[in-house]
């Protein structure tokens, strides 16, 4: 019952819109999101706060925002303790949002502000989510293209959970969603699979992503295909059923095949040793038992992760923001 007062409250002294903008290394694309962001914004609405997460950043990133921030009250800083990841510092900026409306946003201006006029209209117009899809993925590279097509099929056999494909984290959310979403206590964040999951009304306007504003992207291939891990494991059992599965065909095949052996030494005796063969099966089976173990690796150490149940992000400081969060910074 607790939640539900905090919930009416947030809603009740909350800004209409809240936009969430993970900042890492942006020292260079921050200057045109701010320029864009105020004229897209300033004629659409005046009650509005931009949540900008520091993600950790090593260059002047921190010291823009400030500069941002001491201009305009509306703007509010969170600056994370080191770098965590864009899911983390996504899952602190949904945190300290407190608009009845909340869009995460990236701060390169790949997600084209100007959508966020026709999003709230539709919100307006009673749905709860407005996802964004592109329709054209023709400014990522051609390798990231293949390898995000080849995942979301891959998604959308193995898993109950519908992932909608070409959407990112550009969304709009009610603040309903967003309370939701709060209540999910896992740690492997795969904010994708995590906000289908949560349903609610829902709909999609679609648009071209255009090329980053400036710098480059800072989610390294690495990052992306962890997340890929991340998002199969927790959300699909599937890789652990396939070996239950796999293990019933082989051993019904190895029995009929231990049947006609045993016919065929009865009527033509017994042949030459089959040293190959052995030495084949022997080495399949081994692999094949391996690849189990790494795949119960992958989920214990899952299990081990969310177990610790450590926090999944630390906030240093934060500027512009009252004791209002979920997690308190030191006073200073
Ligand atoms: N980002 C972040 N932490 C990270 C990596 C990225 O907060 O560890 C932010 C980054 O500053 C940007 C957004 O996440 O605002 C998207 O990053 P990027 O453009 O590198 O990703 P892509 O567009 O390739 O998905
Ligand atoms: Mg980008």
């Amino acid at each position: 019952m607790a939640e539900h007062a905090t919930h009416e409250a947030s809603e009740a002294i909350g800004p209409v819109l809240s936009l969430v903008c993970p900042v890492y290394n942006e020292e260079s694309a921050l200057p045109h999101f701010i320029e864009r962001i105020g004229e897209v914004l300033d004629p659409l609405l005046a009650d509005f706060e931009i949540v900008c997460i520091n993600d950790g950043s090593r260059d002047g990133t921190l010291r823009a925002l400030r500069d941002w921030a001491a201009r305009d009250p509306r703007v509010k800083v969170v600056d994370l303790s080191r770098n965590f990841g864009k899911e983390a510092a996504l899952s602190a900026g949904l945190d300290f949002a407190t608009g009845r409306a909340v869009v995460p946003i990236d701060v390169d201006l790949q997600d084209p502000p100007e959508l966020i006029g026709q999003m709230l209209e539709l919100w307006r117009s009673g749905y709860d989510v407005v996802l964004a899809a592109r329709h054209d993925r023709s400014s990522d590279p051609r390798l990231k293209r293949a390898t995000a097509g080849w995942f979301y099929k891959l998604m959308a056999r193995i898993s109950d959970t519908d992932i909608p494909e070409n959407v990112g984290d550009f969304r709009l959310m009610d603040r309903q969603v967003v309370e939701a979403l709060k209540r999910l206590p896992e740690r492997a964040r795969f904010m994708k699979g995590i906000f289908a999951w949560l349903g609610f009304r829902t709909t999609t306007i679609s648009f071209a992503r255009p090329v980053r504003s400036a710098g480059e992207a800072k989610q390294r291939y690495g990052r992306l295909a962890r997340l890929a891990i991340d998002g199969v494991v927790s959300f699909t059992t599937f890789p652990l059923r396939i070996w239950t599965l796999l293990g019933v065909a082989l051993s019904s095949a190895s029995a009929l095949y231990m049947l006609v052996i045993i016919f065929r030494t009865l009527i033509y005796g017994s042949g030459a040793p089959g040293y190959a063969s052995i030495m084949t099966v022997l080495l399949f089976f081994n692999g094949m038992i391996m690849i189990n173990l790494g795949i119960l690796g992958e989920y214990i150490a899952r299990i081990f992760t969310e177990v610790k149940g450590r926090p999944v992000y630390l906030v240093r400081e934060t500027v512009n923001i009252e004791g209002s969060a979920s997690i308190r910074p030191r006073e200073r």
